[in-house]
């Protein structure tokens, strides 16, 4: 029997500014591992060299003790993780799971075999699965079994069944330009961070069963997951990170409190208790009293 303590996890990625969306998943994570007794541990998620940068890094530090978060060991930087992260795709590969792939993502846009799947994803054709000999500037693919096909219970979105192989085909998960890719590193440091619990945003669905493949691959324990509908602006779109003005930063800027944030959170989170703190919604959240659909920001913030 494994530790029954519930780990959650808070993993911004350092490309931009928090907004509304990220602090209403980050409060219902923390909400969630501190309402359980358990621990909050901090991953920067900051391997994508040509986008994530040090004020940003900042930035979301100071965006969490803001709203009153706080989380237990030291920040990891998966920046630092290289290494685990070489041996975890050395480990595939010697399974013979992972095969190195020198196509340009041109190429695979282009190739005629190639059927779109959901998400505006591009299925990869396979065209380097049986290639002889070791390219010198590759990528690496996870090689799927015949479907790919992966059940998964979320707790608000319910059982879920995704076929990789009609989403993606064999995925990414080392870049050509010798970078973890996102899918390979959430699942080391995940399982390294003793992560339990995964709550993020709906975007992130999709991914949840090429993780859970990489997962059984690796030999690592599956998290419970949650995935949250995106929080939208007044005219029903998604938050971007490229819209700066439903920032943290920017509602800080214009005066809103944070504990005005933490509640709005807390209300569309399906909590009606009075309070303002972060701390004072760990009692009363409950993951079953969250309603289903997107919440608007508040008008008097757009
Ligand atoms: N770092 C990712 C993001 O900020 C989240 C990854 C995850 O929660 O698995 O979009």
């Amino acid at each position: 029997m494994g530790n029954l303590e519930v780990v959650g996890r808070l993993a911004p990625s350092p490309t931009g500014w928090l907004h509304l969306g990220h602090a209403r998943s980050f409060l219902a994570a923390w909400w969630s591992a501190r309402g359980a007794g358990g621990r909050v541990v901090l991953r920067i998620e900051d391997l994508d060299s040509s986008r994530a940068r040090p004020e940003f890094v900042d930035g979301v530090l100071r965006d969490l003790q803001w709203l009153g978060l706080d989380w237990d060991g030291p920040v990891v930087l998966q920046s630092e993780r290289r290494e685990a992260h070489r041996a975890a795709l050395e480990e595939l590969a010697g399974k013979g799971l992972a095969y190195p792939c020198v196509c340009t993502r041109k190429e695979i846009d282009q190739a005629v075999s190639a059927p779109h799947g959901a998400d505006g994803e591009v299925v990869y054709p396979g065209t380097c699965r049986d290639r002889e000999g070791s390219p010198e500037r590759s990528g690496w693919r996870f090689r799927l079994s015949d479907s790919g096909d992966v059940g998964f219970n979320d707790l608000l979105a319910g059982a879920q069944v995704d076929s990789v192989a009609e989403q993606v085909g064999d995925f990414v998960i080392w870049t050509k330009a010798d970078e973890a890719a996102y899918q390979l590193a959430v699942v080391v440091d995940d399982a390294f961070q003793g992560v339990t619990e995964v709550v993020r945003g709906e975007d992130l669905l999709a991914s949840t069963a090429r993780q859970a493949l990489l997962q059984e691959a690796l030999g690592l324990h599956h998290p419970n997951w949650v995935h949250l509908p995106l929080v939208q602006d007044g005219g029903g779109r998604r938050l971007a990170k490229r819209a700066g003005s439903l920032s943290l930063g920017a509602l800080r800027d214009s005066k809103v409190e944070p504990q005005a944030i933490v509640q709005w959170a807390a209300k569309s989170l399906g909590m009606h208790g009075e309070g303002g703190t972060a701390q004072d919604f760990v009692e009363p959240f409950h993951w079953f009293n969250v309603p289903g659909g997107s919440p608007r920001v508040p008008s008097d913030w757009l």
